[in-house]
């Protein structure tokens, strides 16, 4: 019996020596060759900066984060990664503004984009050649310098352009331009063999669309050909209250429907809840304690958003779309504020809400968000189930919420980036972006996860975006219909699965 003892305690030493090598081999040392020519950087506080994201809810250490000087670094260590016998995997990170450390790679090697960074417009103005680690806020600068602009935006700017076509890019133009994803051209791109490849439409075409959406798994784009379009210099930003979901979604589908139209530009929304932080500040201060009434009283309030972007404010299509939204929309009487603002000051509006929470301490908490898409037939549904029994319920509620509608047909379905498939025009972006304390996490965790089971036990064909998931199954559930072509397009261009093992998909 006292020998079995010993056994037992011995074998349980070995697995918990066993289980720290294992968990110590992550942080290894990386010996990359001389003639690779790349510095490996293992500074303590660089490989600190590296292990976190914007969610602040993962710690994933690497061995070293390099900064390359040009795509060819990237080319070399990606070949010696995947000819050699090394066994570390390699991330892409631009920012780090993933939630669940989707750029991240433990013990192994991350590629920093933002080193390298670059701006080029063509003779024509019709597009520009962006190095992937530029931040859209600089493509907004060096294009506006010459009057053009991208025509698709995230609602922030500071993040990558690399890690935005990685997920897709979505925001309030998609409804007329499509996502960020739907307005590039060609892009260069480093596979997880380590070869170069320039790819469009017409040129590797399944390398173009399999990255475009493609969670860093097919290969790390160091080029994008960005479409372009004349810059407005202005845009009237607009928002407006409902009371009623249904007439407030009616109004919204009404003005996407307007694309080939004179309409607005821009179009998104919000939801107001009487559980959470109500930013009345859009509003003039004569008006903001109605507005937090109003809330109070209701329980949940709606906002539409809206701009139109312009040139000379005295043009007639600017009247023109301006009474359509105060003659022929039906939102609370009253309850309209109008800001007249620089195209770039709209545009960078959430880097104002940085900077606020940031002076807060705010910025650099948990955000356990949930960004999804929900088909616009059972959008009634989901916002009874999850808006009001779920979210209202909370006791509270920190953070944005935001919904709205877009078309369907603005996606390339060739592309790697989901969205749900069903059979319908217009489909919801919904994004729950919530912020936390250490100590709420767990508590808007399982909010999240209620969300989703509701969603799943109602039969919602939601699908997630900037989505972690850990089994293998939901990957394959995700991605559908297109899960084959996916897996065949990581065979084929990543064969040895190198490639932003964050994501944890293979
Ligand atoms: P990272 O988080 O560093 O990387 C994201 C993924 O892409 C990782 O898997 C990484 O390995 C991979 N990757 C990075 N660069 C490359 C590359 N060059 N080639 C291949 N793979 C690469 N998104 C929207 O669509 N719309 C929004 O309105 C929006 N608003 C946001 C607001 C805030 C405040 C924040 C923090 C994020 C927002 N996002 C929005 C999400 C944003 O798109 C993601 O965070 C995205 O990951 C881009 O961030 P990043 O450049 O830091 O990429």
């Amino acid at each position: 019996m006292a020998n079995l003892r010993l056994i037992i305690t011995l074998i349980t030493v070995l697995i918990c020596l066993f289980s720290s090598f294992t968990k110590s081999s992550n942080v290894i040392k990386i010996d990359l060759p001389k003639s690779l020519n790349l510095t490996l950087s293992t500074d303590p506080s660089i490989i600190s900066a590296a292990s976190h994201d914007f969610g602040n809810i993962t710690t994933v250490t690497p061995g070293g984060v390099i900064c390359p000087s040009s795509s060819a670094d990237i080319s070399r260590l990606l070949q010696y990664a995947a000819n050699g016998k090394s066994t570390f995997q390699v991330a892409a990170r631009g920012q780090g503004h993933s939630l669940n450390g989707q750029a991240s790679v433990s013990g192994g090697v991350i590629v920093n984009m933002t080193c390298l960074t670059d701006v080029v417009v063509s003779k024509d103005k019709k597009y520009a050649d962006v190095a992937a680690g530029t931040l859209w806020v600089d493509v907004f600068k060096k294009t506006a310098e010459e009057g053009v602009s991208p025509v698709s935006w995230t609602d922030y700017l500071h993040i990558t352009v690399g890690g935005t076509l990685s997920n897709g890019g979505i925001g309030g133009q998609v409804f007329r331009n499509g996502p960020l994803i739907s307005n590039v051209l060609e892009l260069d791109v480093i596979t997880g063999k380590g070869e170069v490849l320039t790819c469009s439409r017409q040129l590797n075409p399944e390398l173009f669309y399999g990255v475009l959406g493609g969670l860093g798994q097919f290969g790390i784009i160091t080029r994008a050909r960005i479409v372009l379009d004349h810059a407005p210099k202005r845009a009237k930003w607009f928002r407006m209250l409902y009371s009623d979901f249904t007439t407030f979604t009616k109004d919204q589908e009404r003005l996407i429907s307007m694309v080939n139209d004179i309409g607005v530009d821009y179009l998104e929304g919000q939801i107001f809840l009487s559980n959470g932080v109500v930013d009345t500040s859009f509003f003039p201060p004569s008006d903001q304690s109605k507005v937090a009434d109003l809330v109070k009283e209701h329980g949940v309030i709606y906002v539409l958003e809206v701009a139109k972007y312009y040139d000379d404010p005295n043009l007639p299509i600017i009247s023109k779309v301006i009474d359509t939204l105060t003659k022929s929309l039906s939102y609370l009487p009253g309850f309209i504020s109008m800001h007249d603002v620089s195209y770039f000051d709209f545009l960078n509006r959430v880097q104002v809400e940085e900077n606020k929470l940031r002076s807060l301490g705010l910025w650099e908490v948990p955000h356990p968000w949930l960004n999804l898409y929900v088909p616009k037939s059972r959008i009634r549904d989901f916002h009874d189930g999850v808006v009001k029994d779920i979210l209202l319920k909370q006791k509270t509620a920190s953070g944005l919420a935001l919904l709205y509608p877009t078309n369907r047909n603005k996606w390339d379905n060739r592309m790697s980036a989901m969205i749900p498939e069903i059979d319908e025009d217009v489909i919801y972006i919904i994004g729950l972006l919530q912020s936390a304390t250490p100590q709420n996490l767990p508590e808007m965790e399982s909010v999240n996860e209620n969300i989703i089971r509701f969603c799943k036990d109602s039969g919602i064909k939601i699908k997630q975006y900037l989505m972690h998931y850990t089994r293998k199954e939901d990957w394959i559930e995700h991605f559908g219909s297109k899960w084959d072509d996916f897996s065949k397009r990581k065979d084929l261009f990543d064969p040895k699965k190198l490639l932003s093992p964050g994501q944890d998909i293979f």
